[in-house]
């Protein structure tokens, strides 16, 4: 794969994939059929945990999570700055406000003592994301949320497969939420999941993703029976069977996944060490990434320019992200102040991310690695030059 375009992530499709799409748009059932009720069984056994809930996106399961906690007008759900936008809309979906609470400086997970100070009379939950596929640090979220008697969601589109104190993504949180989408762990298209050990949790989530129906379309279907009631305001967030059959197929080879991109990040920290001018995001040793994302900070204000150079050298590396409070409609709307996140705004500046996928081949890492390592020699000669 050197010499041609090196993507930031990529999906791994195989013959077996394609034979399972396949077979579903030859069956019965091409949405609200078994092969979803079989992802989610799937997944839910994985994860160790009682309830799934397909959905059509990352950002649905998200939704579904804030509207199954029952968040509303008023109410204050807090989330990290340093994410994808979704965390925060699903909060505002629902009518609620984000307070953003900043992260730790060297893992640029939420930061738990910050969260207890933010806490207010209006605060309902807190939706911890597991960025670049670190679980955060469940132990002090959930005594925290205990405390104040607040509702922990975790945002684990980057963690399935990871783990905190050896308990799974999926089973540390009261609602937990995956992402499907191409470049996460497993893909089915689009899609995501609901995971929760809360039986009317799930309840809830399942008529979220169907208008708030109590019955689908099958279950009336089998019970000869044409009538339904919509209780709540939910939306068309369902998965269908051809996505389900697809991250079904991916499941299974999730944790060799896992293996080979554990290898890959150790690759990379044995070419990136050499380079004074970049290092890697602390991991905490009671918890196992799901190694979604590879990212470096990079010093002395030269991120921007690394970043050009890696994309004229046909590597595409990205940025992970733009804080959610910069964007113009969270500025806009929540008039939030410069210095609110010190740490994430910091990080922001110098976050780079790296390719990270299953299939990434060793020559490719060192094609980024030298990439780098020249770029910061070249840099140091033009200097001794002036
Ligand atoms: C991808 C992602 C989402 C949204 O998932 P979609 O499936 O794209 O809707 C939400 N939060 C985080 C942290 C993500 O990375």
């Amino acid at each position: 794969m050197t010499d041609s375009f090196i993507p930031y992530g990529r999906q791994s499709i195989d013959r077996t994939d394609i034979d399972a799409v396949v077979e579903v748009m030859q069956s019965e059932w091409l949405t609200t059929g078994p092969v979803v009720e079989r992802f989610e069984q799937a997944l839910a056994d994985f994860v160790g945990t009682e309830h799934a809930v397909a959905v059509s996106s990352g950002t649905a399961a998200l939704h579904a999570s804030m509207f199954a906690c029952g968040i509303g007008p008023g109410d204050e759900v807090i989330v990290p700055p340093l994410t994808f936008v979704a965390t925060a809309n699903a909060v505002v979906y629902q009518g609620g406000s984000p307070v953003f609470v900043d992260v730790q400086e060297g893992s640029l997970l939420l930061d738990p003592d910050l969260v207890e100070k933010k806490v207010t009379s209006k605060t309902r939950a807190v939706i911890a994301v597991d960025y670049a596929g670190q679980p955060c640090d469940y132990q002090k979220l959930r005594a925290i949320c205990d405390r104040h008697g607040l509702f922990l969601i975790a945002d684990s589109c980057h963690s399935l497969g990871g783990c905190f104190q050896g308990k799974p993504c999926g089973t540390l949180a009261d609602l937990t939420a995956f992402s499907f989408h191409p470049v996460k762990p497993l893909t089915s298209g689009e899609g995501g999941m609901v995971v929760t050990g809360n039986a009317d949790f799930a309840e809830r989530a399942r008529r979220f993703r169907n208008h708030g129906i109590t019955t689908d379309h099958r279950q009336r279907q089998e019970q000869a029976t044409w009538h339904y009631e919509m209780i709540d305001l939910g939306f068309n967030y369902r998965l269908t069977d051809i996505h389900s059959a697809l991250g079904l197929s991916q499941l299974g080879k999730l944790e060799r996944w896992l293996a080979q991109r554990r290898n890959i990040v150790k690759l990379y920290e044995k070419y990136l060490e050499p380079i004074g001018q970049v290092r890697l995001l602390k991991q905490h040793s009671n918890r196992q990434s799901g190694w979604h994302l590879l990212v470096i900070r990079v010093a002395g204000g030269r991120r921007d320019d690394l970043f050009q150079q890696l994309r004229t050298e046909g590597i595409g590396a990205n940025v992970h992200y733009g804080l959610v409070y910069r964007h113009p409609f969270y500025r806009n709307s929540f008039q939030i102040p410069e210095g609110t996140c010190p740490i994430a705004e910091q990080a922001e500046r110098e976050i780079l991310s790296l390719p990270l996928f299953p299939d990434l081949q060793e020559e490719d890492v060192r094609r980024v690695c030298m990439t780098i390592r020249n770029f910061f020699s070249e840099a140091w000669e033009n200097g001794a030059q002036r």
